[in-house]
């Protein structure tokens, strides 16, 4: 069997009618992530035993003849930030490198929940950390689709293996883009939920007011079947909304015929390169074909995303990363004489150069005479954006714009000049601190074959006419 192509929808399909078994695809999938997997490097952890005790459990229900669950059989990989009973779960950080988690993620529960079968844990930017997955303790990702370039972050090894073919689909984590970016980079499907729709139980906290996880898919309609299964109130996450969930497969097979699409100017200026702003612009265009209706928007507030998500978001992260001290859990340095030295010793060793970076910058605009100017300040912009969106909204259905400035960049291209690497998510932070839902979905390609992503923003919990749009230029790839 060909498992290079598979989808959720044909996966399933496949052991519904017998054609193989759930065990003899995860030994097959496990072939592969050994045979292929060296280079890319997209997996930190595997857990064959926990993959085949489920298998087969999907076994014996086929053999049953039992209806299948959505995801019955379906190969998944789980980036590393969340957390798997007796597996494993690093954070891409050594302070975490030997850590076995007591229970499991709300999210990944649910997969299982509904036939899928984790293969593992996939490589990621420490502790989601980044926009190349070059910030990983473990050592970088690279892009299966040119192995000289990152595969973008900070769900690289999640992109990747879905792009490789060594995992049919995964979950990432999104706090600034890092579902959309290495979606767009890897050429494959990234949906970032809207805040509030998927549980953050069990996700290792970056920074807990934007993280989101959601989808890395082939096919669009994956995203919306696993967006299905994974949505959806859970007690154990307060912050989880009890919203219905909608059948996001009828949503989407409806045209976009009508629908009012907002493009907004501010991503399309300075920065934007020539072949991404063309295969985008293309996509709007067939979109317009199809019978959209293509309106001109401001998101006036644009140009000071990136500096208000770099204070809130670090912010957050250095309240959060406070808990490894060395005392409950993870990396202790040894030989160390006082608790003090303990801690800064612990930490000193444990936690990589960027988390550092972010660290003592987080902590920066949360001290006493800072707060207000930088804190406060960022909160208030934070504001502005919702604003932007809020108004944008009554006008069109959704917004469509490019995932990133620039198609997959090399490695050791941007790890010299942090602030370059920030500017990587200077399409995507936006919707992060707004709380609405982005996909990005292929879109075309640069002259040297690189992939090109288009992003598709929705109104709040509306991940429904986000996917409808995204068929619609998924459809018209075949046309362009
Ligand atoms: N690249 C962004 C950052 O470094 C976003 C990361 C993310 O979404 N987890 O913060």
């Amino acid at each position: 069997m060909d498992i290079n192509s598979f989808t959720i929808v044909s996966t399933r399909a496949a052991i519904a009618e017998k054609r193989f078994t759930a065990t003899r695809l995860v030994e097959d999938f496990y072939e592969k992530i050994k045979a292929e997997d060296g280079e890319v490097h997209a997996w930190l952890t595997l857990c064959q035993e926990r993959a085949l005790a489920q298998a087969r459990r999907v076994d014996d229900l086929a053999a049953k003849g039992d209806p299948l669950p959505p995801l019955a059989g379906v190969p998944v990989g789980i980036k590393d930030v969340m957390v798997t009973k007796d597996v494993r779960t690093t954070a891409g950080s050594k302070v975490l490198e030997n850590f076995v988690p007591p229970y499991d993620c709300t999210a990944v529960a649910r997969l299982e929940a509904a036939g899928a079968i984790v293969l593992g844990k996939t490589n990621c930017d420490e502790f989601a950390m980044g926009s190349s997955n070059e910030n990983s303790a473990y050592g970088p990702v690279r892009n299966p689709r040119d192995k000289s370039r990152v595969p973008g972050g900070s769900s690289g090894g999640s992109a990747a293996a879905v792009a490789a073919g060594t995992a049919v689909a995964a979950l990432g984590s999104d706090t600034g883009g890092s579902i959309r970016q290495p979606a767009s980079f890897c050429g494959i499907v990234g949906l970032m939920p809207s805040y509030g729709r998927v549980s953050r139980y069990g996700l290792i906290a970056f920074a807990s007011s934007l993280d989101h996880i959601g989808p890395l898919t082939r096919t669009v309609k994956d995203a919306a079947i696993l967006l299905r299964v994974i949505a959806g109130r859970d007690p154990l996450d307060s912050t989880s909304a009890d919203v219905p969930v909608p059948n996001y497969e009828e949503e989407m097979g409806k045209p976009v015929k009508g629908l009012r699409l907002g493009v907004p100017k501010e991503y399309f200026s300075e920065g934007l390169d020539a072949e991404v702003r063309a295969a985008v612009e293309s996509a709007i265009h067939r979109l317009g074909a199809g019978g959209a209706e293509i309106v001109p928007i401001s998101l006036p507030h644009t140009a000071y995303a990136i500096p208000a998500y770099y204070v809130i978001a670090t912010a957050e992260a250095s309240a959060n990363l406070a808990r490894y001290d060395g005392v409950r859990y993870g990396y202790r340095s040894p030989k160390t004489r006082t608790l003090s030295e303990m801690y800064r010793n612990s930490r000193d060793q444990g936690f990589g150069a960027e988390v550092k970076r972010r660290i003592m910058l987080g902590t920066y605009a949360l001290s006493a005479g800072y707060y207000d100017a930088y804190y406060l300040k960022a909160q208030k912009v934070r504001t502005l954006l919702a604003r932007d969106f809020d108004q944008a909204f009554q006008k069109v259905d959704a917004i469509v714009t490019p995932t990133a400035p620039t198609a997959a960049f090399k490695l050791g291209e941007k790890t010299d000049d942090p602030l370059a690497m920030y500017l990587a998510d200077i399409y995507t932070v936006t919707a992060d601190l707004a709380g609405v839902p982005g996909i990005s979905v292929p879109c075309g390609q640069t002259q040297s074959g690189l992939p090109i992503g288009l992003q598709i923003l929705g109104r709040h919990f509306d991940e429904g006419t986000v996917l409808r749009v995204a068929q619609a230029v998924e459809d018209s790839m075949s046309r362009a």
